[in-house]
Parts: C-alpha cells; sequence; structure tokens
C-alpha cells in the first residue's frame, strides 16, 4: 500500500476499515476496494475535497456515513452513500444504491465524480447535494 499523501481539492486517499484480513465482522473485502477506487481516483482534481471511505460491514469502523461518498459491505453487496460529511455542518450520508458489486462500486463512483466535476458548484459535494436537492441528484446519476 502506496502512503497518502494528496492534499488539497481532490479526491483523497481512500479510508478503509481493516476488515479483509484481521476483523471476524467483514461481509466485504474493504481494504481491497479502497486500493481499486485509490488506482483510479486518488488526486483527481475537484471543485474542493472529495472523501471516500470503505467499511466491511455494517458497523462501519471507517465512517462511511460521514464521508462524500461511503460504501458499507453487506451480505448482498456494497451499500453506497452519498453526501455524508463532518467538520463544521455535520451531514449523514444518503443511501444511493445497494447489493453493489466491486465493478458496479467503481461505475457508480465514475459518475458521482463526473457529475460532481461537471455541475459542481460548491466546494463540497455534501452542500452541493443539498443545493440541488437529493431527489435530483439520485435521478441524475441512477437515471431514475
Ligand atoms: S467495519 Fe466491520 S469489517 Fe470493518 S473493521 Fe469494523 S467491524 Fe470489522
Amino acid at each position: 500500500m502506496k502512503p497518502g499523501g494528496h492534499t488539497g481539492k481532490c479526491v483523497r486517499p481512500a479510508k478503509s476499515c481493516i476488515g479483509n484480513i484481521y476483523c471476524k465482522n467483514r461481509l466485504r473485502n474493504s481494504v481491497e476496494m479502497s486500493l481499486r477506487i485509490d488506482e483510479r481516483y486518488c488526486g483527481i482534481s475537484t471543485l474542493g475535497k472529495l472523501k471516500i471511505a470503505v467499511s466491511g460491514c455494517p458497523n462501519s469502523c471507517a465512517e462511511s456515513s460521514v464521508r462524500d461518498i461511503g460504501l458499507i459491505g453487506t451480505v448482498k453487496g456494497w451499500k453506497l452513500l452519498v453526501g455524508g460529511t463532518c467538520g463544521i455542518k455535520p451531514r449523514i450520508g444518503r443511501l444511493l444504491a445497494k447489493n453493489l458489486s466491486d465493478d458496479d462500486v467503481i461505475n457508480m463512483i465514475n459518475k458521482i465524480i463526473n457529475y460532481y466535476k461537471d455541475q459542481g458548484t460548491e466546494k463540497r459535494m455534501p452542500a452541493f447535494i443539498e443545493k440541488i436537492g437529493y431527489e435530483k441528484f439520485s435521478k441524475d446519476i441512477l437515471g431514475k
């Protein structure tokens, strides 16, 4: 695993729990998923910092509910939440999709980041989603 190092207005290194090797509660391979996400997106320029967290089960040790994009492993696949943040104005992420395969996750993150890069008006994605409304955001990403 390469150390992090990307700061500023970009996709930050994904935060992962230790679920795939050391934790008996794991339902998905969180470390492998976060490395795959990093390979593809870490350091990509965005309007503001964009944080991703990957937890291997609903205990959510990587704090997936309070990240711009959060993944939570379940028996049937990944849940994907968007719009969470901690900091000055905390927000809990909204469930955008569930039962996703690893490939589905990459495709979904791709859509979200491209949408935010193309349409974003706020320096943080949670504020942008709040501004345009979660319903519009989810409809544009999911196409329904
Ligand atoms: S989120 Fe679940 S799998 Fe990951 S470290 Fe916590 S308990 Fe284990």
